[in-house]
């Protein structure tokens, strides 16, 4: 996948290289000609060791940046590599069962089911990385039209429910006042379903998941999604909004993923001129995501 961006700051260590380079140059030069002249040295000195120590230090940092990058592009590499050869394999091995054993009604029934369910999971992560594409791409600017907000959310929560098989107060949604917003129809549902699909697949066992809308003032509204699940750190409640970016450390739900849900979530959010953010009281003690977008007038 090629980041794009990498070869401007790769342009940039190059450009910073040449420039500290020719600062040492100018620092043994300039210590040849002037050095009768004392006053003169020493300022230069002063002045160009700090520049050299600044440019040291700005070099670190943006090489500390790119080699977390690199990491995180290889978690994404493997993540992405696991959630597509997964449902493959699963789907091979079904086929082959099929196709070399003679099989009853019912099984071949659960079988066609597994297969289906597999191919969905697939397609999901393929969209997943088209929608990345396209909604990080500058020039594609989203289609606006008038949407009713509530009836959005309660296609998400309706999709949800069928697709993870949930009892009916797993996942509850409240609705509030009709409120229309002037967005994407196909961002926003994307955006909405995402949080929703996190919701329940990091709770576990435990669904406890509400969605509800709300009017924030005269030009926002927003979509909360709630669950109890496991909780974010504090200090990842930023971070998990990255692209490629999956929550580490022993506290971190082994659940499947590609670390670009939240991402897009957060794009379409500032596409929009809105917002995105996750509240945590900390691990253990569920979260809630807030997507804030334009009330249409
Ligand atoms: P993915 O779910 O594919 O890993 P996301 O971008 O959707 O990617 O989420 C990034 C990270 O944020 C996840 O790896 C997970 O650790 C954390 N996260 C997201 N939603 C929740 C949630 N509802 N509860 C706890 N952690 C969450």
């Amino acid at each position: 996948m090629v980041v794009p961006g990498r070869g401007k700051s790769i342009g940039f260590f190059i450009a910073l290289g040449v420039a500290l380079i020719s600062v040492i140059v100018l620092l043994y030069v300039g210590w040849i000609f002037l050095s009768w002249r004392t006053g003169i040295l020493l300022f230069l000195g002063i002045l160009l060791g700090a520049m050299l120590i600044s440019g040291i230090v700005l070099n670190t940092f943006f090489l500390v940046r790119e080699i977390r990058r690199n990491e995180q592009q290889d978690a994404f590499i493997n993540a992405v590599t696991h959630e597509l050869k997964t449902p493959v394999a699963s789907i091979r091995l079904y086929l082959e069962t099929l196709q070399t054993r003679a099989v009853d009604d019912a099984k071949r029934t659960e079988f066609y089911r597994i297969m289906l369910e597999d191919s969905d999971r697939l397609l999901e992560t393929i969209e997943q990385i088209l929608r990345t594409g396209r909604i990080g791409h500058s020039g594609r600017k989203p289609t606006l039209s008038r949407i009713d907000l509530g009836g959005l959310v309660q296609e998400c929560v309706t999709r949800a429910a069928t697709l993870y098989d949930l009892p009916e107060d797993s996942l509850t949604y409240r609705p509030g006042s009709p409120i229309t917003i002037l967005a994407d129809l196909d961002e926003v549902r994307a955006a909405v379903s995402n949080l929703i699909d996190n919701a329940v697949k990091y709770s576990g066992l435990n669904v406890k998941v509400s969605v509800q809308i709300a009017a924030d003032d005269e030009k926002h509204a927003s979509v909360r999604v709630c669950d109890e699940g496991p909780g974010i750190p504090k200090t990842e409640l930023k971070a998990i909004f990255k692209r490629f970016y999956r929550a580490r450390g022993p506290a971190a739900p082994r659940v499947p993923g590609t670390g670009l849900g939240l991402y897009i979530v957060r794009s379409v959010a500032k596409r929009h001129g809105g917002r995105a953010w996750a509240e945590s009281e900390g691990p253990g003690r569920g979260s809630t995501f807030v997507l804030q977008l334009p009330i249409a007038r």
